[in-house]
């Protein structure tokens, strides 16, 4: 089965079961500055799950893209992806335990028509705060799962949330797929890893008080989340996701470019996984507008390219690791996202490359001499990461491989001396996030920065600047340096050059830098004491760049239609505009 089919199928199945497909969100969460990616298809639900009305009902379904950077570890596996694809059902407030189990057996055993022999299930075995999930054991074994197949575990397996210190959370219950060579043992063995989890039903039975008191909840949702990847191999009988349509293309490539054998042993499949794995993820998070940096999104996005370049060198592959990426555009024909940006997308992971490799061989080199020693210093570890830009995963890595002892908390310790300046302007982009990082308000907030580029633009005046400006949900209002009245027809065109903007789909990028190179870079801004020495840039093509605390959307396209509503002067030389999106 294709992957296309096998996300099609699961759509379709729960649509006739009354649920309603979502949007596919942004993999960067839009409202959520606490988490750098959307890690299953239940974070951008998180409001509904909480009891806002959804739009669309209280049954809803889609397919989600995710990336784990907590998994990153894992990749190497036949299984774990830092950038994989989960298919997600809901019930909010709607059907229960009986429904969703059914459902998902269905699902699997009818639809996609996986033998019951294979699969096995775990339920929560209760505990001080919550009773055993008998109920979902005993509808599972209703519908013919053996009851040697059901086994009970904690809270650690078997239990989801809250998120924060308090909200919804209750016990879960897994589906696993035996993937082994030899036959599967009657009896379950949770612990042997021939048994890959494929999916399973959250049911947020409970809410945790701050007494930390779990009560029954007064809305019970159900959220299912299921692997595409782990779906597909069983599928078409692989053991190994990187042998199904959505690795292999890459996996084919890397060997091509490093005339080597997948199978060509251990360590080399080991490598290819890595390097096809983090690419895939490394174009996902380029195509979200994010590029290679020092900081959050685009620090992990670093660390996927730099590593990938790490592999590639052991492979011998001496081309660009940019080409790997090529096949993603192929396999994930259906993400605009992916096909709109596939030049800057290509370039910028080129670009990371080189800048990694100028510094790669020096390293290497450094670290030999290092490793005449049992361990690794503080100063030497900090010092690969900061003049050798190794990313720290890799230098333990590199340390495990050559047997050289290596602590994370001496190199914290160093770490935290160089680290104030960028932890200043983090922790102020994060202020600003939270004072309203409303949908609403992060695109007029896009729309002003729009805005005073067509300013400059259409009225051809180089030294216009920002004076003050104001957004709530509602509307925007810019105040800005210009001495005489606009006309109509400027306003229109101004207007129209927003809009046009707007509709090009620009993505909107963000770069950590210092002042100085702010400035140099054309970045519009307060160039005196108010800003820390780092500051984000915020661009939008060669059209509009900014020091800015940001939020921003990520791509232009986000902004509707904008319109402008009032120009009038504010003070002596200042005008001010008031516009809004529709
Ligand atoms: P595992 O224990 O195998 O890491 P998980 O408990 O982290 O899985 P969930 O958080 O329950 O998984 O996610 C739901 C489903 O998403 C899983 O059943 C699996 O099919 C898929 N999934 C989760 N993490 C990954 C990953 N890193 N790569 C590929 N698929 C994944
Ligand atoms: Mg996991």
């Amino acid at each position: 089965m294709k992957r296309k089919e096998l996300i099609k199928k699961y759509v379709e199945f729960f649509i006739s079961k009354g649920h309603e497909e979502i949007l596919n969100s942004s993999l960067v969460p839009e409202n959520d500055p606490s988490v750098l990616f959307t890690t299953a298809g239940m974070h951008p639900l998180v409001p509904y799950l909480l009891g806002q009305k959804h739009p669309l009902g209280n049954r809803l379904c889609n397919v989600q893209k995710c990336i784990r950077t907590g998994d990153i570890e894992e990749v190497g596996d036949s299984y774990h992806h830092t950038f994989f694809e989960m298919l997600g059902n809901w019930s909010l407030g709607d059907y229960w335990k009986e429904d969703a189990i059914k459902f998902t057996f269905e699902f699997y055993t009818k639809v996609l028509k996986i033998s019951k022999e294979k699969l096995a299930i775990t339920c929560f075995k209760g505990d001080k705060d919550a009773e055993k999930d008998f109920s979902s054991s005993q509808i599972w074994i209703s519908l013919g799962i053996p009851k040697e197949r059901v086994a009970f575990l904690g809270k650690d397996d078997n239990w989801w949330g809250p998120v924060g210190n308090t909200g919804p959370c209750g016990p879960d219950t897994e589906i696993f797929y035996w993937n082994g060579k030899s036959k599967s043992s009657k009896k379950f063995n949770p612990k042997d890893k021939n048994w890959v989890e494929i999916g399973n039903d959250v049911f947020m039975q409970y809410n945790k008080n701050e007494k930390g008191n779990y009560n029954e909840a007064k809305q019970r949702n159900v959220d299912f989340g299921g692997g595409v990847e782990r779906g597909l191999a069983i599928l078409n009988n692989v053991e190994d996701d990187y042998k199904t349509e959505i690795f292999l293309p890459i996996i084919k490539e890397i060997e091509k470019l490093s005339k080597k054998k997948y199978e060509g042993g251990k360590e080399i499949t080991r490598a290819m996984r890595i390097i096809a794995d983090h690419i895939k993820a490394s174009v996902f998070i380029i195509s979200e507008g994010i590029i290679p940096s020092n900081t959050e999104q685009g620090y992990v996005l670093r660390r996927l390219i730099r590593r990938s370049v790490k592999y590639a060198r052991e492979l011998n592959l001496k081309e660009s690791i940019s080409k790997i990426a090529i096949p993603v555009f192929s396999v994930y024909d259906d993400y605009s996202e992916l096909q709109k940006n596939k030049t800057k997308i290509l370039n910028e992971i080129e670009k990371e490359e080189e800048k990694f490799k100028q510094t790669l061989e020096r390293g290497i080199n450094q670290f030999k001499k290092f490793s005449n020693n049992k361990k690794i210093s503080g100063e030497e570890s900090f010092l690969l990461y900061q003049s050798y830009g190794f990313p720290i995963e890799m230098i333990e890595e590199e340390c495990k491989t050559h047997n050289i002892k290596f602590s994370e908390q001496d190199f914290e310790k160093e770490l935290k001396k160089h680290q104030e300046l960028s932890r200043t302007a983090a922790a102020g982009r994060f202020k600003s996030g939270l004072a309203d990082n409303s949908e609403a308000t992060t695109k007029l907030h896009t729309t002003a920065h729009l805005l005073l580029a067509s300013l400059r633009q259409v009225l051809k005046d180089k030294n216009i600047n920002q004076r003050g400006s104001n957004i709530t949900p509602e509307r925007l209002r810019l105040d800005f340096s210009f001495s005489r009245k606009l006309t109509d027809e400027e306003i229109k065109k101004i207007e129209n050059l927003v809009n046009e903007k707007i509709k090009q789909s620009i993505l909107v990028i963000r770069e950590e830098m210092s002042l100085d190179n702010a400035r140099k870079a054309g970045a519009l801004g307060i160039f005196e004491s108010k800003y820390e020495e780092k500051v984000f840039v915020y661009s939008i093509n060669d059209f509009s760049r900014e020091i800015c605390a940001g939020p921003h959307v990520n791509n232009t396209k986000e902004l509707g239609h904008f319109k402008i509503q009032k120009v009038e002067s504010s003070s002596s030389g200042v005008r001010r505009i008031k516009a809004v999106l529709e």
